[in-house]
């Protein structure tokens, strides 16, 4: 039989549940109110899907010209591994805002709406890819320690659940700690980057997308790519941002 107090901290819970459905959420980005069945409101959403007016039709790198139909010079210079990488939008101010707080700020609530971005505006090039397995782009097993999750398997799991497609975290692995990347040169970055991915065993899948929060040389992608590539593994990636130099 249930004590009194142990009575009303279940009816506490169960109101507090109620609650939650019931009353009005607010934007975790920029606190405006939501409307029911949102995860982000309109005016962060429209800032998050911003396209650039035309991009590398392989690696998404944002032109400044709306008709420029060709390959970025680094897409021509190496052949990146992937068949293609598109991103949910521009690296701009709101995007940098939600990367950080998902990232380094414990907003994990957001997975849902960055995931649903990317679906929005990707979901039948994704479905016509038809990948076998979805692969976060994974984090050392020391970053992953002193951060306490990794963003790119939480928005992985969210499109695995959104797209009915599996999701696999152990089979890359990242075998160094490279350092942080932001004052290496592209080049700089991809030697760094160059061994810090392995297949923990082999894959039986044909197709792969990636998944990684941002995209800027994308030399990291690449990296992750090189053994799946080995493997005889087609990849695709998507990110929530496209950042360029
Ligand atoms: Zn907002
Ligand atoms: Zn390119």
């Amino acid at each position: 039989m249930l004590t009194a107090p142990a009575t009303v901290q279940s009816a506490l819970r169960r109101l507090a549940a109620l609650g939650n459905l019931l009353l009005p959420g607010y934007c975790p980005l920029c606190e405006a109110l939501l409307r029911s069945g949102e995860w982000l409101c309109s005016a962060c959403r429209e800032q998050l899907s911003t396209a650039a007016p035309s991009a590398c039709s392989r690696c998404a790198e944002p032109y400044h010209s709306p008709d420029a139909d060709h390959l970025c010079q680094r897409c021509r210079a190496a052949e990146p591994p992937f068949i293609w990488l598109r991103a949910a939008g521009l690296y701009n101010d709101s995007a940098a805002t939600a990367v950080a707080a998902f990232k380094y700020r414990g907003k994990i609530s957001l997975d849902r709406a960055l995931a649903q971005l990317i679906i929005t505006r990707h979901a039948p090039r994704i479905r016509e890819f038809a990948p076998q397995l979805i692969i976060p782009v994974p984090l050392h097993p020391r970053r992953l320690r002193r951060r306490g999750y990794n963003q790119a398997l939480l928005l992985a799991r969210q499109l695995g659940r959104q797209l009915d497609i599996p999701v696999d975290h152990t089979s890359l692995i990242r075998t160094s700690d490279t350092t942080t990347q932001l004052h290496l040169s592209a080049q700089q970055r991809l030697n760094n980057l160059r061994h810090a991915f392995a297949l923990s065993r082999p894959l039986a899948a044909d197709r792969v997308l990636l998944v990684d929060d941002v995209a800027t040389t994308t030399a990291t992608l690449r990296a992750c790519c090189q053994p799946l590539h080995s493997n005889g593994t087609t990849c695709a990636a998507v990110v929530i941002a496209r950042a360029s130099i």
